[in-house]
């Protein structure tokens, strides 16, 4: 009788147990219900539960990870640091899944891990992978082997609920988580979204088919459109005029091979008028790397189409009245010739068939007469000459310089006290070979005539650079002040008296007209009394 009461009172104690496991998903909460019905129900002086903290590898870990979750007094469990108790408990634990160990036995000082311990006697038992359960009792009668076993089957449970526990916990820390990115990755998309529709920049993406998938506000507000009236639509057939769909036809499958590229094309708004756009289209890709369509970026350029434009046609203005003036001065140089060619030999007439009547002051005033006669026809010829360069075009050849040149000296040369010099080959060189030979002509003659030196001497050399031949021709004569420099290039333009040098001011305007007619440019270095150097640049 009195065993089968045992028997009720233990069953009744172990459902009782049973009853107080999994009361709570929280991992301290549910291990103090069921310890502390442990506790009371048997008698213990106390009971704990250490968790691995790298939970569920306590196997491979030997549970030397183990921390305490819960233990009942707090008071009698403080861990030493330095008790290898730990290694000794989990290490039993793997081979024999629940020991227990009275004072007698030698092994009872290696699984105290609390305060003031000598007697009494140890249970533990594995929880799984999780960590181990620790009960002690002062009286050494407790812990019998069926204990131990019925406890071992209501501490499989008693696993589970701590399982749940743990994995309640990384459960909801990931939901949390997981929030907390789908929130960031809200507000990051937000603030994409903004800075892509606050973007002056149009962006527009299509899919394979061309079709508008994505517009920001830009592109409505550069096409007129509304965003619903894009979205959609085959992007070109909408914004381009249609002689211009089969170039982005082909521009699409630049996108499908996975190339990028820029150009520029008018667009057509919704109300008709013109604008221009600057396009940078990419492929677009998805996630795993696939063309799924293009990604075009439109920067409005239609302001500086304009001003293009405006100057192209300025310039083309600017070319006619040019050419306009230089058949101007074309014609009325032939016209005036005619006449004065007249009033030339009238007046050589006058001279030699009435001499006998003029005294010496009306001698001297028809010489003055035919002189200026001369310096008009001079003139005349000069300014033909300019309004010639550009008027008509000449062969543009290629040529040796060198002979060029040379052949020019030899007209010079048998000046007295005149030495030119070229100390480098001179290149071969393409352009207007009559019109280039000017330009040497007029500086070498500018040079020596311009020269108030016993011994003149002109000097000519060039340098190259990737673009462009450099020439200077430098010489000893008397030199340019600075501030003239820019008017000496000017028609008509001269610093010395004419009667001093017979002079139009043509020559180096005929220059300079040349040079820059090649694509090059001249400059001017110069000390008063010195010498000049004119450099000019003849492009490759
Ligand atoms: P022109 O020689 O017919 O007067 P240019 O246009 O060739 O016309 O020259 C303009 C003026 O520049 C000249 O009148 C002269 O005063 C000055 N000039 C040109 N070349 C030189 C030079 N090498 N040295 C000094 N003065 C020069």
């Amino acid at each position: 009788m009195n065993n089968q009461t045992n028997i009720v009172k233990e069953i009744s104690i172990l459902y009782e147990l049973s009853l107080a496991i999994g009361c709570s998903l929280d991992l301290e909460e549910n291990s103090k219900i069921f310890l502390e019905r442990l506790m009371s129900r048997k008698a213990l002086a106390f009971a704990g539960v250490w968790i691995d903290k790298n939970q569920l590898h306590f196997e491979e870990q030997i549970g030397r990870n183990c921390e305490l979750a819960y233990g009942t007094p707090k008071v009698r469990i403080s861990e030493n640091p330095l008790n290898n108790s730990y290694k000794y408990i989990s290490e039993r634990l793997i081979k024999e899944s629940m020991f227990s160990v009275r004072d007698s036995e030698a092994d009872f000082k290696e699984v105290i891990q609390e305060k003031n311990i000598e007697k009494g006697v140890y249970a533990l038992f594995r929880l799984g992978n999780i960590g181990f359960l620790k009960l002690y009792s002062t009286k050494s009668t407790t812990f019998s082997k069926v204990e131990m076993f019925q406890l071992r089957n209501v501490l499989q449970k008693f696993t589970i609920s701590l399982e749940a526990c743990i994995s309640h916990v990384s459960l909801k820390s990931e939901i949390e988580n997981r929030l907390r990115v789908e929130k960031e990755l809200a507000q990051s998309e937000e603030k994409y979204r903004l800075v892509v529709q606050s973007l002056s920049e149009g962006l527009m993406v299509t899919d394979l088919e061309n079709k508008i998938t994505f517009v920001n506000e830009a592109i409505c507000r550069l096409s007129g459109y509304s965003k619903t009236e894009l979205l959609g639509e085959i992007a070109y057939k909408k914004f381009l005029p249609e002689a211009e769909w089969k170039s982005i036809e082909e521009k699409m499958m630049e996108r499908k091979a996975g190339n990028s590229s820029n150009y520029e094309k008018r667009h057509i708004k919704k109300d008709g008028s013109a604008w221009w756009g600057a396009i940078n289209g990419s492929p677009l890709l998805d996630t795993t790397g696939e063309i799924v369509g293009s990604l075009a970026a439109i920067t409005d350029i239609t302001d500086r189409k304009l001003a293009e434009e405006k100057r192209e046609l300025l310039l083309k203005e600017l070319e006619e009245t040019n050419k306009e003036l230089d058949d101007f001065a074309y014609i009325v140089s032939h016209d005036l010739k005619a006449p004065l060619r007249a009033i030339g030999s009238l007046s050589d007439w006058i001279y030699t068939d009435y001499a006998h009547l003029l005294d010496e002051d009306g001698r001297e005033q028809m010489n003055l007469l035919r002189g200026r006669v001369r310096r008009l026809h001079n003139f005349i010829d000069a300014i033909l000459s300019y309004s010639r360069i550009g008027r008509t075009q000449l062969k543009v050849e290629k040529f040796d310089l060198q002979l060029l040149v040379e052949r020019i000296i030899d007209l010079f040369e048998p000046l007295h006290n005149t030495k030119i010099i070229i100390p480098d080959k001179l290149p071969i060189i393409s352009g207007e070979k009559v019109r280039i030979g000017q330009v040497f002509q007029n500086l070498i003659s500018n040079g020596l005539k311009y020269n108030d030196k016993t011994n003149k001497v002109i000097k000519i050399s060039y340098k190259e650079n990737k673009a462009f031949y450099i020439f200077e021709i430098e010489d000893n004569g008397m030199g340019i002040k600075t501030k003239y420099f820019e008017k000496i290039f000017q028609i008509f333009q001269t610093l010395e008296a004419r009667d001093n040098f017979e002079s139009t001011g043509i020559g180096l305007t005929v220059v300079k007209k040349i040079v820059e007619n090649h694509r090059g440019e001249i400059n001017i270095e110069s000390t008063p009394n010195v010498g000049s150097k004119f450099i000019f640049t003849l492009p490759k």
